[in-house]
């Protein structure tokens, strides 16, 4: 089954299925490491959720916005021999978001913690500022806490957690005393604004702050370390991966859905693909969701993979917005958030499984940002509003247009309109998602990231079939573009073990 090699050691043979970040970083590494690599993509793009749709100002990012951790990346690229720079322009953008909220009141945040406490002190006076100072503190520490145990570690345990809190007891309330990042956010500002600010962090997870642990409060030192922008749109760093998977000898093939996955009695054999053809392989990366695998998308071979995932909890989806319009209105940064006037209204429409009346809308001005002036006419937008995964596979077929006005309206009583307003089709719906990411329930960051231990339950790179390993958000360390490129890395690094071994 290896490919063919005279007078060497057979090259193991490796199929990845998925092309987003999970996936190219996968392939990317394994490639490097000198295997014999396809890597399957059903859409005719490579990046998954990292998309890009057509827009009359030109291609129009339709998923991630925010690039952190930009070191996995700068990493992956190092593994192939080659440096990040010489193939994307990643821009940092110092302004990390401007925030606003029905009041009037306006805040920016900076990857500087004295300008972001300077912000603050002019937002809602000194007191605010030091509690700001003590949480960033605190999040960077947790960070770091975390960091090695967690989210490099491919198989964390709850004693290494826990061996590792204890070297750390100032965390000690936040991992016992609170168990919900709302309670910290209490304890830790005395302004509601701030609270619901730090509270949002939680979505980029796909929860909410009445219901996630604590310590994802950890969640804005990311961001505090560095926010990236990237030449061409988050869909283009996706791209750049996957030519230079291609350029060290990498086989991709897009528009190639596989069908089901084929073992034997003890190990993985190969894959199908919808047209009929079957590729044999030695080894097999799952980095699409993997409750398609559990769920039977993938065949009945693999239905006993990835159990959990079936009845687990899933984490929020979303309805996006992703057009070209001329805007009139407030001065926008590249990230804008503009805050409902209820914080906790959102979270508890979308814990009962209902569209929020009274969203926190975000939007990307993707053609501004650091160095950019505004832009003349039309721009590209990227708007997205926290829905939840879906339940049942039935559209509403009223959703597009009571989305255009909770959207639209809200926006506009911040006072910011767009000329001409977007066509139906520039909005996706959790359904749209889960069309799009079979398996997933629209779902866009795997499993709830909600309960103290919700990060250890999720899937491992490992499974209990021989040869398949997973990959990508819905699996270990979790959801968010670096997140997903590092499980690639588990998996990739699983396999070079197991070969070893074998
Ligand atoms: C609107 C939106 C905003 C987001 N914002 C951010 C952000 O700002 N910052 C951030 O870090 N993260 C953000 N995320 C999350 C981030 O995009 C994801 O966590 C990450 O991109 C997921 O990568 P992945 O490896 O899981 O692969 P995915 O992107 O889920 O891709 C999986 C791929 O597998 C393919 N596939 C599945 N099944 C098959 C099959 N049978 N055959 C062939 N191919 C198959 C799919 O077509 C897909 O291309 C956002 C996501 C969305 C949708």
């Amino acid at each position: 089954m290896h490919s063919q090699n005279p007078g060497r050691f057979p090259v193991p043979r490796v199929i990845v299925i998925g092309a987003g970040f999970g996936g190219l970083s996968a392939a990317l590494l394994l490639r490097a490491s000198g295997n014999d690599v396809t890597l399957l993509e059903q859409h005719d793009w490579v990046g998954g959720k990292a998309r890009a749709v057509p827009t009359t100002a030109g291609l129009s990012d339709a998923g991630p916005t925010v690039l952190t951790m930009r070191h996995v990346f700068d990493a992956l690229f190092a593994a192939t021999g080659a440096r990040l720079e010489d193939h994307a322009k990643l821009i940092r953008e110092p302004l990390l978001a401007r925030h606003y909220w029905p009041d009037g009141s306006k805040l920016d945040l900076f990857d500087d913690r004295q300008a972001s406490a300077l912000a603050i002190r002019d937002f809602a006076g000194s007191k605010a500022a030091h509690e700001f100072e003590r949480f960033a503190q605190d999040a960077e520490s947790l960070f770091m806490l975390f960091d090695a145990p967690m989210m490099q570690n491919p198989e964390p345990s709850f004693a290494d957690l826990a061996r590792h809190a204890l070297s750390a007891p100032q965390h000690l309330p936040t991992l016992l005393t609170f168990n919900k990042l709302t309670q910290k956010l209490a304890h830790s500002f005395t302004d509601p604004r701030l609270r619901q600010l730090f509270g949002r962090y939680a979505t980029y997870v796909g929860g909410s702050p009445l219901e996630a642990p604590a310590h994802l409060s950890l969640i804005w030192r990311a961001e505090e370390a560095g926010v990236w922008r990237v030449d061409g749109g988050m869909h283009h760093l996706a791209q750049v991966l996957a030519d230079r998977f291609q350029a060290i000898g990498g086989q991709l093939l897009t528009g190639a859905p596989v069908h089901h996955l084929e073992a034997d009695a003890t190990k993985i054999t190969g894959v199908c693909l919808k047209n009929g053809h079957r590729l044999p392989a030695d080894f097999v990366v799952f980095a699409g969701d993997p409750r398609a695998l559990a769920t039977g998308l993938l065949g009945k071979d693999v239905s006993h993979i990835a159990p959990t995932t079936k009845s687990a909890p899933r984490s929020y989806s979303a309805r996006v917005w992703s057009f070209a319009s001329a805007a009139i209105g407030p001065e926008l940064g590249h990230h804008n958030v503009f805050f409902a006037s209820d914080p906790a209204s959102e979270f508890r429409d979308l814990r009962a499984g209902r569209t929020p009346t009274a969203p926190t809308i975000y939007v990307c001005a993707q053609d501004r940002g650091s160095g950019r002036g505004r832009p003349k006419g039309q721009e590209r937008f990227e708007i997205i509003l926290n829905a939840p995964a879906i339940t049942s596979k039935t559209p509403d077929p009223e959703e597009v247009q009571t989305c255009r006005q909770l959207t639209f309206q809200t926006l506009r009583r911040f006072g910011l309109t767009f000329s001409p307003s977007p066509p139906d089709n520039a909005l996706t719906t959790p359904t749209g998602f889960e069309h799009l990411f079979p398996g997933s329930m629209g779902s866009l960051y795997g499993q709830s990231p909600h309960g103290i231990t919700a990060a250890l339950k999720r899937p491992r790179a490992r499974t209990a079939l021989s040869g398949l390993y997973l990959a990508g958000g819905g699996t270990h360390p979790g959801a968010g573009v670096p997140m997903a490129a590092l499980s690639g890395r588990h998996a990739a690094e699983a396999i070079m073990q197991d070969l070893v071994s074998t």
